[in-house]
């Protein structure tokens, strides 16, 4: 049984005093970080790297992205109360979370079988309704497009088509894009149906998106 405590709460207004200081504005996105406890997503050894600003394996050779990255690409998405969110790469499930507090709409898919079995038993336990699906999330989930928003929380090599297809008009899709050792964050936003704007908001590391449209595209 997991337990979030006064000790917890007070961990995690200090993480989101180190956000603020570190220019995070969006006060919603603020106090979902300040609402989801994260050390739920770690092995109680684990307790103070969970209230610390850095990433953390959560086995498979994938990682639970760090507060203030999961915190940026959430203030990027601009999210309205019922917005329809994907997120591509659920892993540990902590940036799925920060998101159902911010819109209760939100389809996640993950590609590592036992990461997406571990996140659909953790939202099961905690009453959370996120749509889960396994699969290769670099072709986006054609079947419940359009989104109104997509965020990818893996370093892809270039931007998937198929994901500005699946956007809305007015839609917004936030992926870092690079190579292995360093990603730019964009934001790509679709303000026509065929018209696409690009803005940049500097330098990430992420684990590689793997699949058709990821690092795996030439297999
Ligand atoms: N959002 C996650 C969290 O809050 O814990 C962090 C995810 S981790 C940085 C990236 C995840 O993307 C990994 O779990 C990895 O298995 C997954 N992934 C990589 N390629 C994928 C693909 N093509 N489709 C879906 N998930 C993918």
């Amino acid at each position: 049984m997991q337990t979030d405590t006064y000790r917890h709460k007070g961990m995690r207004r200090a993480l989101v005093k180190q956000l603020r200081e570190k220019g995070i504005r969006d006060q919603r996105v603020l106090n979902a970080i300040e609402t989801v406890p994260r050390h739920y997503f770690f092995d109680k050894a684990f307790l103070e790297q969970a209230y610390q600003d850095k990433a953390f394996p959560i086995g498979e050779g994938q990682t639970i992205s760090q507060p203030y990255t999961v915190a940026f690409q959430s203030e990027l998405l601009q999210l309205k109360p019922n917005d329809k969110v994907l997120e591509i790469g659920t892993g540990s499930g902590y940036q799925c979370t920060v998101l159902l507090q911010l819109t209760p709409n939100v389809y996640t898919i993950e590609y590592n079988r036992p990461l997406f079995e571990k996140a659909r038993l953790y939202f099961r336990n905690h009453g959370l309704n996120p749509h889960t699906f396994h699969g290769d999330g670099s072709l986006g989930l054609p079947a419940y497009a359009p989104y109104d928003k997509i965020i990818v929380t893996a370093g892809a090599p270039v931007v998937p088509k198929e994901l500005l297809r699946q956007l809305t008009v007015g839609g917004i899709l936030v992926i870092p894009v690079g190579d292995e050792k360093t990603q730019r964050m964009l934001r790509i936003t679709r303000v026509e149906e065929n018209e696409f704007t690009k803005e940049e908001f500097g330098d990430f590391k992420f684990v590689p998106l793997l699949g058709r449209s990821g690092w795996s595209g030439g297999e």
